[in-house]
C-alpha cells in the first residue's frame, strides 16, 4: 500500500466523500505532510531542482484532485476508452512509458469525482449499444497501491458489474488486492498482472513487488473468479533468459488454482523504446543499465507516427518461438493473445 510522504489536496477535493475519506485516513499520521492547495501549486509543493530529483520526490507524493474535462481519451487497441480515475504510479520502473507520457507529473493522482466519471462511462456505453464498450483503468497509472484507501477500483468494478455492455480492465504489478476479493464483479472486470523475472525486477523495476508476491496476488484474484491475464513485459534478452522466464511460468503454474472459471490469458511484449523515451530515461536514471544501444536494435515506424527501437528480427523470432512453445506446454488451457 502506498503511504505517501506528502498529500496535496487540490481545491474543492475535500468537499467530496472520497477526499474526506483520504484526509481522515492520513490526518493523524505524522509521517505524512498534508497540504491544502489553492487553484494551483502542485509542482511548487514537490521539491527537486532537476528532473531526477523532482521525479523521486514526485513518486512519494499523492495528489487528490477533481477530474475536470469528462471527455475520455480513446485507448486502442486494448479498450475503447481510458477510465480517468487515477494517474501516475509509485513504481520506478526505468523503462516505464509513464516517464515519457507523464514525465512532468510523476506523482500519483486520485480523482475524487468517481460518481461523475462513472456516469460519463455510462453515456459512452449507451452510445455504442448494442456493442460492448471496454474501459481501461490503467492506461496512465498502476491503480492498485492506493486502492486500500481510495476504493475507486472497487466502485468501478461494482458499477460495471451492473451494466450489460460495459466492461472494465486494468493491469498491475502490485499486490494490494484484498479489498477487491469480495466485490460482486459479475465477470465484467478483467485483472492483468504484469510479471517479469526476478533479475529484471531487481535491475529495472525499483519499488515494485517481487515476482512471487505478484503471483500470490494473482492467485487471490483468480480464486475470486475474476477473468485474469498475465502481461509478460517487457521481455529482455540476457544470459539464461529462457531459463528464467520458464521458471517464472512454472512457478506461476504451481501457485495458481488448478481450475479457473475463465481461461488465463497471456500477452508477451519484448522490450522497445522510442528516441524520446531514451532521452528522458537517461536524464531520470543517469546510471541506467537498460539495454538501449540503437546499433543493436532495429528501428520500426509505428501506427502513431513515431518509431521505436525493437530487438533485431532474429531475436524477436527467438522470443516468439520460445513463448509460443513454453506457454502452451505449461498452461495447456491458457490463451496466448499475442507475442510481439
Ligand atoms: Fe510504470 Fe507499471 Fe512500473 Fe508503475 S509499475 S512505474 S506503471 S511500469
Amino acid at each position: 500500500m502506498f503511504i505517501p510522504k506528502r498529500i496535496l489536496f487540490m481545491k474543492g477535493s475535500l468537499e467530496y466523500e472520497l477526499g474526506k475519506q483520504i484526509y481522515a485516513y492520513f490526518k493523524d499520521n505524522r509521517q505524512v505532510e498534508i497540504v491544502k492547495l489553492g487553484h494551483h501549486g502542485i509542482k511548487s509543493n514537490i521539491p527537486g531542482d532537476n528532473i531526477a530529483e523532482f521525479y523521486r520526490h514526485g513518486k512519494r507524493t499523492l495528489v487528490v484532485g477533481i477530474r475536470k474535462g469528462l471527455q475520455f481519451q480513446s485507448c486502442k487497441p486494448s479498450a475503447h476508452y481510458q477510465l480517468p480515475l487515477l494517474s501516475g504510479c509509485i513504481g520506478q520502473c526505468e523503462y516505464c512509458y509513464l516517464n515519457t507520457n507523464l514525465g512532468d507529473k510523476p506523482y500519483m493522482r486520485v480523482n475524487v469525482n468517481v460518481d461523475k466519471i462513472l456516469e460519463q462511462a455510462g453515456k459512452y456505453i449507451e452510445e455504442r449499444l448494442p456493442e460492448e464498450t471496454i474501459f481501461e483503468g490503467s492506461a496512465t497509472s498502476d491503480p492498485i497501491p492506493v486502492e486500500p484507501y481510495s476504493h475507486s477500483l472497487k466502485q468501478a468494478i461494482q458499477y460495471f458489474s451492473k451494466t450489460e455492455k460495459g466492461r472494465f480492465r486494468f493491469a498491475t504489478k502490485f499486490t494490494d488486492v484484498d479489498t477487491l476479493l469480495d466485490v460482486d464483479h459479475g465477470g465484467h472486470t478483467e485483472v492483468r498482472f504484469s510479471l517479469n523475472t526476478d533479475r529484471v525486477i531487481q535491475d529495472f523495476e525499483t519499488g515494485t513487488p517481487l515476482m512471487s508476491k505478484r503471483i500470490e496476488a494473482a492467485k487471490k484474484i483468480i480464486s475470486a473468479e475474476y477473468p485474469t491475464g498475465f502481461l509478460i513485459a517487457p521481455v529482455f534478452l540476457y544470459n539464461n533468459w529462457q531459463n528464467d522466464y520458464r521458471n517464472m511460468l512454472e512457478q506461476l503454474k504451481d501457485v495458481l488454482p488448478k481450475k479457473t472459471v475463465y481461461p488465463v490469458t497471456f500477452e508477451v511484449i519484448s522490450h522497445r523504446y522510442t528516441p524520446r523515451a531514451k532521452d528522458i530515461i537517461t536524464k531520470i536514471f543517469p546510471d541506467t543499465k537498460l539495454p538501449m544501444d540503437n546499433e543493436e536494435r532495429t528501428y520500426k515506424y509505428g501506427q502513431f507516427g513515431y518509431g521505436k527501437y525493437l530487438y533485431q528480427k532474429e531475436e524477436l523470432e527467438k522470443i516468439k518461438s520460445f513463448f509460443q512453445e513454453v506457454i502452451p506446454a505449461i498452461f495447456p488451457d491458457g490463451v496466448v493473445k499475442y507475442i510481439i
